[in-house]
């Protein structure tokens, strides 16, 4: 059977949630048993986002094979809890580079190479390449930005292909819009709308359904104009309405009757009927008033909070297996390094230090790190953070100020956290860390293994520097315990205090395999401790809706 295809676009502006979107169709169609990938098409000339600043791009989001992709593949993991991998995210810059490969190699001898066919071959290609890695019986494709992009254009042209290629009953246009309120005559717009789609069908593409996202209620008057102007059944022109909790989105589309319309027209029949019981008690939980669980997020990239989104979304799905409210705080770094470190953090409940590149802010990190040492409070360190516990740690046991990571101070002369040995002499930023799942053992009696409940984990990474061996003994004499090592015992995987409730840091970013129905074992426990710390009740054991 050849797969089924929903291709997403976006009209009007940009971030209308067209992500949320596509990952919540996803969710729809996996409820009634269909396998399902999604593969977002991204327009930048980058070869991944790997390279750029989270300032630019949000968060980068490594899947199981070391793919450093989009954020949106987080919200499609999260959404769906499925496992992507490479090919669910391609960009412009993988296009070209292949075919101008293939023209270096001599594979189009004697031929001009273009955009149509060559480059719009390619794209359909690795579009091609979800359903046959993956298995997937219906492929979600979203692509990047805005329609109308210069940049975008052959991947919209590759779209328009697919369904002369595939024919109707294969493959379905959603283009997901916005609806502007007008507050002096108090009301929404849909003629952005209508011009959007009008541009899309320049292209030759005709949407079977549009999503009007809006931040006010959308009447009936509204989805009829915009059905009539834009040429779309009205059962297919879906109001989307900002939610707040974004875990509701799949049962808006649910009862808007989005998955019914979507099988019909792909001439499908569902496996079985949604059963949607463990969502709704997720929504009904996120609703109720809840005791507050303060943790401040000590980041340098704080004030974009989609740098640090699959963290804040782990956090939040931990508190809610424990019955409590995520109240985060999001501390920059900086701020702590001017000496306002006790101000800020002594009210929290918990301090987590994400994953980080460069020296800028790591001097605050590591004061935070300290204060949670000293003051006993719950510390999470993902990645970075875990090297800056090992640094602080440090600082105290060799009672010497010059200790650091080499990745900020070459010449220091205790490099507790120093390069990996096979990063030595890479020169090529792209692409080249230590990326994607590695497994990890768990040492028994351990603060880690008792949260996983196992001894073999397996967990995605990102990272080039780690734990220096060489100070292992004499960390471990003071109380640091190597609580998570790889298979050979070589590499320190996860790190924690032994005289305190919980301190505790992982080389990899457990926040990639949280899902809100099912949070992640660490944090739980992180969470756990500072509900502790907090003195409020939570649920003992928590609440796992789908395990
Ligand atoms: N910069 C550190 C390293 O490369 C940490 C990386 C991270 O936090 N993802 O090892």
């Amino acid at each position: 059977m050849t797969a089924k295809y929903i291709f997403f676009t976006g009209g009007v502006v940009s971030s209308v949630g067209k992500g949320v979107t596509a990952a919540a169709v996803g969710r729809l169609l996996k409820q009634r048993g269909f396998k399902v990938a999604v593969q977002k098409l991204d327009p930048y000339i980058n070869v991944d986002p790997g390279t750029m600043s989270p300032y630019q791009h949000g968060e980068v989001f490594v899947l199981d094979d070391g793919a450093e992709t989009d954020l949106d593949l987080g919200h499609y993991e999260r959404f769906i809890d499925v496992r992507l991998n490479k090919v669910c995210n391609i960009t412009t810059g993988q296009v070209y580079a292949e075919v101008i490969g293939a023209e270096r190699r001599g594979d189009f001898l004697g031929g001009t190479i273009q955009v149509v066919p060559h480059i719009t071959n390619e794209i359909k290609r690795r579009i091609s390449l979800v359903a046959k890695t993956t298995g997937a019986e219906i492929v979600l494709v979203e692509v990047g930005g805005t329609v109308g992009d210069i940049e975008s254009l052959p991947f919209i042209e590759a779209l328009r292909q697919l369904r002369t290629d595939l024919g109707r009953e294969n493959t379905v246009y959603v283009h997901v819009t916005w609806l502007p309120f007008i507050g002096a005559t108090e009301e929404l717009k849909t003629k952005p709308t209508q011009h959007s789609v009008r541009e899309l069908r320049s292209y030759g593409i005709s949407p079977d359904m549009i999503v009007a996202r809006s931040d006010s209620p959308i009447d009936e008057s509204i989805r009829e104009k915009i059905a009539q102007f834009c040429d779309v059944e009205k059962r297919a022109v879906i109001p989307m309405v900002t939610e707040p909790i974004l875990y509701e989105i799949p049962l808006l589309l649910e009862k808007a009757k989005v998955g019914d319309y979507l099988l019909e027209r792909l001439n499908l029949t569902q496996p079985h009927k949604p059963d949607w019981t463990a969502w709704e008690k997720l929504v009904k939980e996120t609703k109720r008033k809840k005791p507050k669980v303060s943790i401040a997020l000590v980041g340098k990239y704080v004030e974009l909070h989609d740098a640090y989104i699959s963290v804040r979304e782990s956090l939040k799905h931990a508190a809610l297996s424990l019955g409590v409210e995520l109240d985060l705080k999001w501390v920059h770094s900086a701020d702590i390094e001017k000496g306002r470190c006790q101000d800020i953090l002594e009210s929290v409940n918990g301090i987590v230090v994400p994953g980080g590149f460069g020296s800028r802010g790591i001097e605050g990190k590591i004061q935070a790190a300290h204060f949670a040492r000293i003051n006993q409070v719950p510390y999470f360190g993902l990645c970075l953070g875990m090297q800056m516990m090992v640094i602080e740690f440090g600082r105290e046991v060799l009672a010497n100020e010059d200790v650091n990571s080499s990745e900020f101070d070459r010449s220091t002369a205790n490099p507790v956290i120093d390069l990996m040995p096979d990063q030595q002499g890479i020169t090529e930023k792209g692409g080249t860390m230590r990326l994607g799942l590695y497994p990890c053992v768990l040492q028994p009696g351990t603060i880690a293994c008792k949260a996983y409940g196992k001894d073999l984990v397996e967990e995605r990474h990102r990272h080039r520097f780690e734990f220096n061996n060489n100070y292992r003994e004499l960390f471990s004499e003071n109380g640091m315990k190597f609580s998570g090592l790889s298979p050979d015992g070589r590499l320190v995987e996860i790190a924690e205090l032994t005289n305190h409730p919980f301190m505790l840091g992982t080389q990899f970013h457990p926040e990639f395999l949280s899902r809100p129905t099912r949070p992640h074992p660490l944090f739980i426990a992180f969470m756990r401790a500072a509900c502790i710390k907090a003195g409020i009740p939570f649920n003992d054991p928590p609440e796992i809706l789908e395990p």
